[in-house]
């Protein structure tokens, strides 16, 4: 679609300049934009704009639709796992999950990921190209508009490195959190990084009251860079000094995610290691058992060695929850879906 404009790519501002360009009024834009954000997919459905506008947007413009793949259905806990089609043919994945507090989806933020972490199935064939922020958007869209669950929480934490696609992250916080559209609280946003410092140090500059957080997965580097190549570039030291002056600027609590992988890094011996090094910050660490990925020898811990770790961290002050599992019969770890579907593919 070269050379035409992606509407729901677009913020209100940026829809009033196109529409001037195209010497309509203004106005015309909220009513564009609140028709994307209802989930609408094609220009002739805004039944409120003449169908000399139309027909101009037919020529100028276009939206950009996800198109639903495949869902899966736990029927433990009606998570569903959602794999759509990019219009240029790319594959990604997303899932809702139903808790308390609201329903949230998880969205991915790239096609791959480049970071190469270990235990990851996202980053195994690299990283293919960046989302833009109407492909991140309608992810949310769509399924708010397949599942009919009214969705109030977003995590940016599917496949791919938000921080390594940080124009378009900051675009779709804008669209998604805008009172026109869906109007997502900040609060209710999370973002994990696997601890990109400039970024860190950028975003900590826009004061949002997003939550951060950072995968940090082992209390040393030596451990840690054996898990995430991107600490030798990004040393535990500096992220955590960074997350310091992150917390200060922002006065949010960052949350520190740390998967658990038997033998690797699950003992009390590293538990303590941790305390040490984020004793006295403002945080929570989020303790997350393993999830399985076919192509990795990784073993999730068992969860007598995840409670002693989590005890561990409690005695010495440190808030810390165990991530609960859900849709554990539809079990697809971050990327596994996207690689099972294109594996069958080429195997047809
Ligand atoms: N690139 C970002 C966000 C995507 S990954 C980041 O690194 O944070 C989201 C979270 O899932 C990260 O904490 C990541 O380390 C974790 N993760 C990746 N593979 C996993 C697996 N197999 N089991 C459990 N957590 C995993």
């Amino acid at each position: 679609m070269t050379g035409k404009t992606d509407l729901k790519n677009c913020t209100i501002e940026e829809l009033e300049k196109f529409l001037e360009s195209l010497g309509e009024k203004k106005f015309r834009a909220k009513q564009i934009f609140q028709w994307i954000h209802k989930g609408v997919c094609a220009i002739d459905e805004m039944t409120n704009l003449s169908k000399g506008l139309r027909e101009k947007l037919h020529e100028k413009s276009y939206i950009n639709n996800l198109k639903i793949e495949d869902v899966l259905i736990s029927k433990i806990d009606g998570t569903r796992k959602y794999l759509f089609t990019l219009e240029d043919g790319n594959i990604i994945e997303s899932v809702l999950m139903k808790y308390a507090h609201g329903n949230t989806v998880c969205v991915s933020s790239q096609v791959g990921c480049k970071m190469g972490c270990k235990f990851c199935a996202s980053t195994i064939d690299g990283v293919i190209r960046n989302l833009s922020a109407s492909e991140i958007l309608d992810q949310v869209l769509c399924i708010q508009k397949d599942s009919k669950e009214r969705v109030s929480n977003v995590v940016i934490m599917g496949s791919g490195e938000p921080f390594d696609n940080y124009d378009e992250l900051l675009k779709f916080l804008g669209l998604i959190h805008h009172t026109e559209g869906l109007n997502i609280s900040f609060r209710n946003i999370t973002i994990s990084t696997c601890g990109l410092i400039p970024q860190m140090m950028d975003f900590a500059d826009e004061k949002l009251p997003v939550t951060l957080a950072i995968s940090l997965h082992a209390p040393n580097d030596e451990l840690r860079s054996s898990m995430m190549p991107i600490n030798n570039r990004y040393p535990i030291k500096e992220l955590l000094d960074t997350c310091k002056l992150y917390v200060e600027k922002t006065k949010r609590r960052i949350t520190f995610e740390y998967a658990l992988i038997s033998e690797v890094n699950d003992t009390e011996e590293y538990a303590k290691e941790l305390v040490k090094r984020i004793k006295g910050m403002l945080c929570h660490v989020n303790l997350i058992p393993l999830n399985k990925v076919e192509e990795r020898d990784y073993k999730t811990a068992q969860m007598e060695r995840i409670r002693k770790f989590q005890e561990v961290l409690k005695k010495n002050g440190i808030e810390a929850t165990i991530r609960r599992e859900l849709g554990s019969d539809i079990n697809a770890a971050c990327g596994q879906l996207r690689r099972r579907h294109l594996k069958k593919k080429n195997n047809d």
